[in-house]
């Protein structure tokens, strides 16, 4: 079968996509019709910042993410876990945390509170965004532990997928557009581990299959800390493990030769805070020839400009000659520069929308290069 697009209740996401993160219900620094017009056709809510700051059943009332966000085009959320696990990993919340069959439970640091976080309630809380695309509860293998209590992380996230996915079903039982729901393969750098991991969640039966594991986004292994190698290796590997009429999501995939890779080897979805991220800093993705360094995939290439610097303070050219957007077409590079280095809000946008569009139109010499 040829995965050309996924049909959402918000229309056909083509593929393969980019999906930039809307962390607190927003993208920094655009507004929705900014992101739109840079050609994004999705996005990614992060649930449990939505759950903290706004609350879901006051979406859920107002009518809906979409309606909120003014945003009609598909949303998916994350289970919330993510956000737990960054707490719990990064020690944020004084290792006042538990995982067990039940979920987690961990202290927010902001409030102080306890929380607590299961399969169950994560697919409530989507199900009141009415987001299109949903996904499990997962576990992430954290850290450096020994066999036996990596088998447990495995057994954990099937456990949490099947009642996340009896969750599902009962939420949606009298829905007539259903959303879309993706489990998490894990398995850490365990080949052996993310086969039975794979295995045990297609028993269940998902439409999508992600690629969990963290840190991603940092580009170091798990295994040897080697940048990119190995990861790319097992993304290949998992990638081989989900049969080709499902979709396939490479969580926090990245940047922009990475998730040409990531396609090659059978990838259909992305998202990443990178390009927003890096906007905002002012590291700029170009085309090739117009930047400082050249990054490539097979015959795919991009350069990067960190504008802040000196070499453009005389810089009347616009940002990248090949592209339309705002920022390209009414600005040069010398007053973007200007603009970052005195951290403006019109620069963060214009920088932003670049990238963003940047990114939709990398997405498109992927599709017209890569795939037939
Ligand atoms: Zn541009």
């Amino acid at each position: 079968m040829e995965k050309t697009y996924i049909p959402t209740k918000h229309g056909n996401l083509t593929l393969p996509a980019f999906m930039p993160d809307a962390t607190y219900g927003s993208i920094k620094a655009v507004s929705f019709n900014d992101v739109q017009k840079a050609g994004v056709e999705a996005i990614v809510t992060t649930t449990l910042h939505i759950e903290q700051k706004i609350g879901s059943l006051y979406i859920k009332e107002f009518g809906g993410l979409h309606k909120f966000f003014g945003w009609n085009k598909p949303i998916l959320s994350d289970s919330g876990g993510w956000q737990v696990f960054s707490l719990i990993q990064s020690k944020r919340d004084k290792g006042k945390n538990k995982i067990s069959d039940l979920g987690c439970s961990f202290v927010d640091p902001a409030t102080g509170n306890h929380s607590l976080l299961t399969p169950e309630s994560s697919q409530v809380i989507q199900n009141n965004l009415s987001a299109d695309i949903v996904t499990v509860l997962d576990n992430p293998i954290l850290g450096n532990v020994s066999l036996a209590e990596r088998k447990e992380c495995i057994r954990i996230n099937t456990l949490w997928a099947k009642r996340s996915k009896a969750k599902f079903i009962e939420l949606n039982s009298n829905v007539k557009e259903k959303p879309l729901i993706g489990a998490v393969i894990q398995g850490g750098n365990d080949y052996e581990l993310r086969k039975i991991s794979a295995d045990e969640l297609l028993e269940i039966d998902f439409d999508i299959y992600n690629f969990g594991g963290m840190p991603l986004h940092t580009g170091v292994t798990w295994l040897t800390e080697s940048k990119k190698g190995f990861y790319h290796e097992m993304l290949e590997y998992v990638s081989g493990l989900i049969p080709s009429n499902k979709y396939k999501y490479a969580m926090g995939v990245g940047q922009p030769d990475d998730i040409a890779f990531c396609v090659d080897v059978g990838w259909d979805l992305f998202d990443t805070v990178l390009p927003t991220r890096n906007a905002r800093h002012g590291l700029l993705y170009v085309s090739e020839g117009q930047g400082e360094q050249t990054k490539s995939y097979k015959n795919l290439a991009y350069d990067t400009i960190h504008i802040k610097t000196e070499r453009y303070k005389f810089d009347e050219k616009p940002l990248d000659e090949n592209c339309n957007c705002e920022a390209c077409t009414t600005v040069s590079r010398a007053y973007l520069r200007h603009l970052l280095r005195i951290n403006e809000a019109a620069g963060l946008r214009l920088a932003t929308i670049h990238n963003l569009t940047f990114y939709s139109n990398w997405m498109d010499k992927i599709r017209k290069t890569l795939q037939k």
